[in-house]
């Protein structure tokens, strides 16, 4: 789950990593209150779920309150798509005021989970700012690594391996050291897979300041962070992923394919996924209606399904166990008759009472063909596209 930059910062301030001063806005009016509050200068910011807002125009710089609430105006209710974001477009329904600062030098800081390490990973570069992503692919070695032992935590001497490195003068490095200790303590006790300070800015009177902080809390764990889960803001996620999460479905869409993908485990579904993209076609989804699906869950996966424009085909590939096929055939026919949206479907069903379900699809209006197994699926795939 990612919370927005002010939120993040409200978790930064309470831990003493040092912040701008800044404000939530929700108009242009509250802006420019806020904007005066801290004597005109200051720096508009979208609040979205996507890096990269400053190359789309999603942080603004503003001289006066009048030119914060111009900012403020122009950014509110419109929607920002960002190099990071894809097709994407997230809603912009607040701005963050923050008091401008006079920047001498960008830093970049995050504390990561290294999968192959298996363990946290804190990230430090001298090269800070909106071109990190250049900067770790030209010069790799301008980004220092230190992995940390999670039963130990950070150790000192890395630490200061790391600073010394840099040759700070002792200001800083002393600023440095802690911000680093109070970053990896934050992204512990919140279970977090990234906190992510680009820039960590140097600003007029040598002081070190989190001017954009990124947080992303582990789903898997917010059973136990019950404050957190409510600062989740739905507006950010598409309508289908939002209810895909609300009805237990893994879901996840795929930019450029047409075949809608029902199956149940995930292993299944990547496996569906490969011989559909081998046969020629692309899938539009990845769709795990999990093991134990009920009617209901299966007639919310036919909806988001059939909701997305670029499927023009459905493969469903279901493996009888614990789901019964025929609880399936009858979620899919109560999807179809409630949303009342019918795409072509190519249907392969295998195990509990896989007859069945067989003839309860059968018994319907909709354009269904039945294949025995996977491969030959494919070749109606091919068919039914015209590839
Ligand atoms: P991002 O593009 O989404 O990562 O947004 P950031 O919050 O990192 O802002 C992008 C850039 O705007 C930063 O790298 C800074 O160069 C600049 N910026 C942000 N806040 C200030 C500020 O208070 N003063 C000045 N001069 N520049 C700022
Ligand atoms: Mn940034």
């Amino acid at each position: 789950m990612q919370l927005h930059e002010y939120q993040a910062k409200e978790i930064l301030n309470s831990s003493k990593v040092p912040i701008p001063d800044g404000k939530v806005a929700k108009s242009g009016i509250e802006a420019k209150e806020i904007a005066s509050s801290f004597g005109g200068n200051c720096v508009v910011k979208a609040q979205v779920h996507a890096g990269g807002r400053g190359k789309a125009g999603g942080i603004k710089l503003a001289n006066n309150p009048d030119e914060a609430s111009e900012h403020a105006d122009n950014m509110i209710g419109s929607f920002l798509k960002t190099f990071q974001s894809g097709d994407t477009e997230f809603p912009i329904n607040e701005v963050y005021i923050e008091e401008a600062s006079s920047i001498l030098k960008e830093y970049y800081l995050a504390v990561t989970m290294d999968f192959d390490f298996k363990c946290p990973v804190i990230i430090f570069s001298t090269e800070g700012g909106m071109n990190i992503e250049e900067v770790a692919e030209k010069y790799p070695d301008k980004i220092i690594k230190i992995h940390v032992d999670p039963l130990v935590g950070p150790s000192p001497y890395k630490i200061r391996n790391l600073i010394s490195v840099f040759k700070f003068d002792k200001e800083i490095s002393s600023q440095l050291y802690k911000i680093i200790n109070q970053l990896y303590g934050i992204f512990i006790s919140n279970d977090c897979t990234l906190i992510e300070i680009n820039p960590l800015a140097l600003v007029e009177g040598n002081n070190l300041v989190a001017l954009d902080a990124k947080i992303t809390i582990d789903d898997d764990a917010l059973f136990r962070h019950k404050d957190l889960l409510k600062l989740f803001d739905e507006a950010q996620i598409n309508k289908s992923e939002l209810n895909a999460q609300k009805n237990d479905l893994a879901y996840i869409k795929l930019s450029g394919g047409e075949v809608g993908c029902m199956v149940n485990g995930a292993g299944l579904a990547m496996a569906t996924m490969d011989i559909t993209m081998k046969a020629g076609a692309l899938p539009a989804n990845f769709l795990d209606v999990g093991g134990s699906a009920s009617e209901e869950r299966i007639m919310e996966a036919y909806n988001i399904i059939t909701s997305d424009a670029d499927v023009k085909l459905i493969l469903v590939n279901l493996f009888g166990g614990i789901l019964r096929c025929d609880v399936a055939a009858k979620g899919i026919i109560e999807g179809f008759k409630k949303y009342n949206k019918s795409v072509p479907m190519v249907v392969v069903l295998r195990g509990t009472n896989s007859e069945e379900a067989k003839n309860i699809l059968k018994e319907s209006s909709m354009e269904i063909y039945f294949s025995d197994d996977l491969p030959s699926a494919a070749e109606e795939i091919n068919k039914r596209l015209g590839k």
